[in-house]
């Protein structure tokens, strides 16, 4: 068998780490053909240690100063590059053969699209890339031969539960969604959320930005999207169904009254060693489901009303790609002035609406254009937050 050389884009956050552990199973499948991580040295340094990748990237040049240093210290032979073009060339590097694109949120839009026109595998965590660029990522994949993979546990999910070769009678996807820490929270008391009470999430270990997203409900909005582009569907044919157990990780309706269900623990290593094995299938380190433990499965409607945010994607969605480049940069913005106190918890949904009036019509089909919408609402969010501010 040859081994498959595998770039990871974020290799030090939550996704990443998880990705090293399958990864680290099979060093008969596997070797790390380049690393990278925004700010954390310490730990990109340890994974360069173990697992020797040729390349490994830090954007900023005081950081990837401080690791070339170390790792020349240690004696190791993996370079350091800096710069965020090194994130693209790492991912379009000709050693490499599968790209898990896992870093978060618009940073990670420009890498996971050039492992995409290299024709890469691309193991896809970053949903904000796909949220943002829609077509244009998707006629990019096809273009240039690239396979796409979906890591978010719904999207694998859906994707194991769809034949290999047609979608035929596939009448709806049902994406779960745990609910969030605050599912069960009066309306009243939601202003008072804290970011500690925030990230903490019920049943997944997670980034900051995805946990706040899944309290808020927006991960399951930016999920569908998702959804939307990933299986050609359009989103009156993707439903979301509160589960608060997190065993379901989604679900296929079909036109005979079939529903396919994919259950396992709650951990990332499942789909990423799916992602990374497929058609095969390896062993990832979860344990299995315990049936007799987990004994009922529970599912209710999702609250519109309580988080806005769900509705606002569906609604973003159907208005057009700028609108949904706006929803999602509004709410990176709104999300990190919550994480610092600037804004309340029930705020996020305010600031993502009021970017989303201000975007243009219609969908980009260049990605200079995805950017500049992109750059502008950011600044109409943080335009809201700074006023806000100054009513306090
Ligand atoms: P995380 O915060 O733990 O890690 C983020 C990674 O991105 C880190 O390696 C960080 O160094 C890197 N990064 C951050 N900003 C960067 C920048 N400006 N430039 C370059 N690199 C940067 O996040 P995570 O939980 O691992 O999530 C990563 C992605 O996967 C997100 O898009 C998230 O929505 C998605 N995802 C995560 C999970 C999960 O269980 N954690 C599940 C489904 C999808
Ligand atoms: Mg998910």
């Amino acid at each position: 068998m040859n081994s498959k050389g595998i770039t990871i884009l974020g290799s030090s956050g939550s996704i990443g780490v998880s990705t090293l552990d399958v990864i680290a199973r099979h060093p008969e499948r596997f070797h790390v053909t380049a690393l990278t991580a925004n700010s954390n040295v310490e730990r990109l340094f340890a994974q360069c240690l173990r697992f020797k990748p040729r390349y490994a990237v830090m954007p900023e040049s005081a950081y990837a100063n401080q690791l070339a240093k170390l790792l020349q210290a240690a004696g190791s032979k993996t370079e350091v590059l800096s710069g965020t073009e090194a994130l693209e060339q790492v991912a379009s590097d000709p050693a490499t053969d599968y790209v898990m694109a896992a870093i978060v949120g618009a940073a990670g839009l420009l890498p996971t699209l050039a492992a995409a026109r290299a024709g890469k595998r691309v193991m896809l965590a970053n949903k904000e890339a796909l949220v943002m660029s829609g077509q244009l990522f998707m006629d990019t994949v096809r273009d240039h031969g690239a396979e796409l993979l979906p890591i978010d546990s719904e999207h694998n999910a859906v994707f194991q539960c769809l034949p290999m070769s047609t979608r035929q009678g596939v009448e709806k996807l049902l994406l779960t969604a745990s609910g969030g820490p605050f599912r069960l929270w009066a309306a009243e008391d939601l202003p008072t959320v804290t970011p500690q009470q925030a990230v903490a999430h019920p049943n997944w270990s997670m980034g900051q930005k995805i946990s706040v997203d899944s309290a808020t409900l927006m991960n399951k909005g930016l999920e569908v999207i998702e959804a939307c582009w990933l299986f050609g569907l359009p989103a009156e044919r993707v439903e979301v169904v509160v589960h608060p157990q997190s065993t379901i990780h989604s679900m296929v309706a079909y036109n005979d009254g079939s529903i396919l269900a994919q259950m396992g623990n709650p951990d990332m290593r499942t789909p990423i060693a799916y992602a990374l094995g497929w058609p095969q299938r390896l062993q990832s380190g979860v344990a299995p489901l315990d049936l007799f433990t987990t004994a009922r499965l529970d599912f209710e409607r999702p609250d519109y009303v309580r988080f806005p945010c769900l509705q606002l994607a569906y609604d973003a969605h159907r208005s057009g790609g700028y609108t949904t480049i706006a929803l999602n940069a509004a709410n990176e913005e709104a999300v990190k002035a919550f994480l610092e106190g600037q804004i309340r918890f029930t705020e996020i949904p305010q600031v993502v609406e009021y970017a989303m009036a201000k975007a243009l019509a219609g969908t980009p089909t260049l990605i200079e254009d995805i950017i500049v919408q992109d750059r502008e609402s950011r600044v109409h969010s943080l335009f809201w937050i700074k006023n806000k501010k100054l009513s306090l």
